[in-house]
């Protein structure tokens, strides 16, 4: 007979809790900025190795988290592995999001108010949000508007390839009519407002599982 942890023991009967705390797991080292090896993720769900690494598998599968071909991982959406131009500071940790819209939706996972800091896509000129929950607390300067849309040539590809690079912010409406996207995008342009809350909306599943599932502080 085979002997588990404690708590795998009490999660096993589920797939889904096991993929969820794996979940939590990788977006609370993302956070941190660390790299959420398999190790480190079974060290602090207390899950064997074995179901750590099963648990990535499907996570990888669902799209949840983006690897790379060394068995790395690059992203769980929100947040980023690597260094973006999309930075969000909270009390806790200064974490890297994968685009304008994923940078909207941290502090919100999180709990906690966050300053998100960026650049307008156009003069790279700079972007500073105030954000808590779904609710733009102050912004610099204060006409931003968020491009929100993909290309529409490759939906077979991670939204990180498809649809991230082009989910940015503009100084203003001047600089958003301005830009020259590929042709093959296609999107809308939103007020900060509401990609505060589309991005709260959107990930509301992540949200939920990094709330209910992130390791101990
Ligand atoms: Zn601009």
């Amino acid at each position: 007979m085979e002997v588990y942890p404690v708590a795998f023991r009490e999660i096993m009967v589920s797939y889904t809790a096991v993929d969820d705390r794996v979940h939590a797991a990788v977006l609370h080292e993302l956070l941190l900025r660390q790299t959420p090896t398999v190790e480190q993720l079974a060290r602090v769900t207390g899950l064997p190795a074995i179901a750590v690494d099963d648990a990535m598998g499907r996570l990888r599968e669902r799209g949840a988290v983006v690897g790379d071909p060394t068995g790395g991982v690059v992203a769980a959406y929100p947040l980023s592995g690597v260094p973006t131009s999309h930075v969000v500071a909270l009390d806790v940790a200064v974490a890297w999001a994968n685009c304008a819209v994923d940078a909207l939706a941290v502090p919100a996972m999180v709990g906690r108010p966050g300053t998100i800091s960026s650049q307008c896509t156009l003069c790279s000129g700079s972007i500073t949000i105030d954000v808590e929950g779904t609710v733009v607390r102050s912004r610099e300067p204060a006409g931003v508007v968020v491009a929100y849309g993909g290309l529409t040539d490759c939906r077979d590809r991670p939204a990180l390839v498809r649809s991230c690079p082009f989910v940015n912010f503009f100084c203003g409406e001047a600089h958003a009519a301005q830009w020259q996207p590929p042709t093959t995008w296609s999107g809308r342009f939103l007020s900060l407002d509401q990609a505060a809350r589309l991005a709260v909306s959107n990930f509301h599943h992540v949200i939920e599982v990094y709330q209910r599932f992130r390791p101990e502080q």
